[in-house]
């Protein structure tokens, strides 16, 4: 069932399409990395053990695989992500729908920020020391 997934994974061609797709920008040096303000190309594509090749950013740290890419350009969980990859997929045109409702990558930071939220070492639930 995952066979389709798999042979996707490696397929070093789509996780590229995919990337240019989110705004990354591959030059004879590397690639800009879509996923933080990249001016010099900071990042690249490796073929892992396992035969899929994935996406490193050596400035932001972000590796992931063409599913994993997809999932944080669109800002949508893994889980639902490959759902919608998967050749059972109820809705075949669902990954078109999904490619509109696409962000620009890049100033996700502060809502990073904001969605973790309180500061550590103070719980919700601790009114006095
Ligand atoms: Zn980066």
């Amino acid at each position: 069932m995952t066979g389709k997934l798999d042979a996707v994974r490696q397929n070093r061609d789509a996780l590229v399409r995919e990337l240019e797709a989110v705004g990354a920008k591959v030059t004879t040096g590397g690639m800009l990395c879509p996923f933080h303000e990249d001016h010099r190309p900071s990042a690249g594509v490796y073929q892992g053990k396992d035969g899929a090749w994935r996406f490193k950013c050596q400035a932001c740290g972000v590796c992931e695989d063409i599913f994993g890419v997809r999932a944080k350009a669109l800002g949508k969980p893994l889980a639902k992500v490959l759902l919608e990859a998967s050749p059972h997929a109820a809705n075949p045109s669902s990954p078109t729908r999904a490619r509109t409702g696409h962000r620009p990558a890049g100033r996700g930071k502060e809502r990073v920020y904001r969605d973790i939220g309180r500061p550590p070492g103070r719980p919700a639930w601790s009114n006095r020391l």
